[in-house]
C-alpha cells in the first residue's frame, strides 16, 4: 500500500483517489448516484511550523487526518492532496450530505483542544464542496471545489463553501 498512501498521515495519495474518482465516474455513467468532493485546507498552517517548529506542523497534519477519518464512512476516500490540503471523495453523496460531513469535521476541531509541548493549539479548516455531474470532467469537479475553497479563504476561513450547481 506504500505507493498509495502518505507516510506521515497514512491517508491515501493523489494517485489512489484519482483512480477512485474515475471508478465512481464509470458507475455514474451506468446509472449510479453522483459523488461529492470536499477539498479542505488547514487554516494558517504555516504558523504552527513558524511558531512551534516543523514537528508541530507534522503533529497538526496527523491530527487533522484523524479528525477527518473519524467523521466519514467506510466507503469514503480521504487523500493528502498537497502539503496541508486534503481531498475527500464521498461516493453516492449529494451536496447537502457532504456539507454535513464538513460540518462534523469542523465541530470535531472546535469541540476538542489539542496540546503540543504544553501549548494549546487552535486548529480550523476551510472547505470547498462540489458534486459531480455526468456532463463534467473530474478535473472540472475538482476545480469547482478548489474555487469554493478559495472563496472560503477570502471570506475569513473556518467555513464551508458550496459550489453552485452548473
Ligand atoms: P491559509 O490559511 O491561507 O491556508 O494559510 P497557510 O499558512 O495554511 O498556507 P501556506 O500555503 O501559506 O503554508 C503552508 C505551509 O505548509 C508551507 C509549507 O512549508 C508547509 N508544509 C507543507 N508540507 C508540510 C509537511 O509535511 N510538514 C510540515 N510541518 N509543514 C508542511
Ligand atoms: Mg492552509
Ligand atoms: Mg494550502
Amino acid at each position: 500500500m506504500a505507493a498509495r498512501t502518505d507516510s506521515l498521515t497514512k491517508l491515501f495519495n493523489r494517485r489512489h483517489i484519482i483512480e477512485k474518482m474515475e471508478a465512481e465516474k464509470k458507475k455514474i455513467q451506468n446509472g449510479g448516484k453522483a459523488f461529492s468532493l470536499i477539498l479542505s485546507d488547514i487554516d494558517d498552517f504555516k504558523k504552527f511550523n513558524d511558531n512551534y517548529g516543523h514537528d508541530c506542523g507534522d503533529f497538526v497534519l496527523v491530527l487533522a487526518a484523524d479528525v477527518m477519518r473519524s467523521n466519514v464512512r467506510k466507503q469514503d476516500v480521504i487523500s493528502r492532496w498537497g502539503g496541508e490540503e486534503f481531498l475527500l471523495l464521498l461516493p453516492e453523496t449529494e451536496m447537502s450530505a457532504a456539507k454535513s460531513v464538513a460540518e462534523r469535521i469542523l465541530k470535531g476541531f472546535s469541540d476538542n483542544f489539542y496540546e503540543y509541548n504544553h501549548y494549546r493549539l487552535k486548529i480550523s479548516m476551510t472547505f470547498g464542496i462540489s458534486t459531480y455531474s455526468p456532463s463534467d470532467s473530474i478535473d472540472s469537479c475538482i476545480k469547482m471545489a478548489d474555487e469554493s475553497l478559495y472563496e472560503g479563504k477570502k471570506s475569513g476561513k473556518n467555513c464551508i463553501v458550496l459550489s453552485a450547481p452548473v
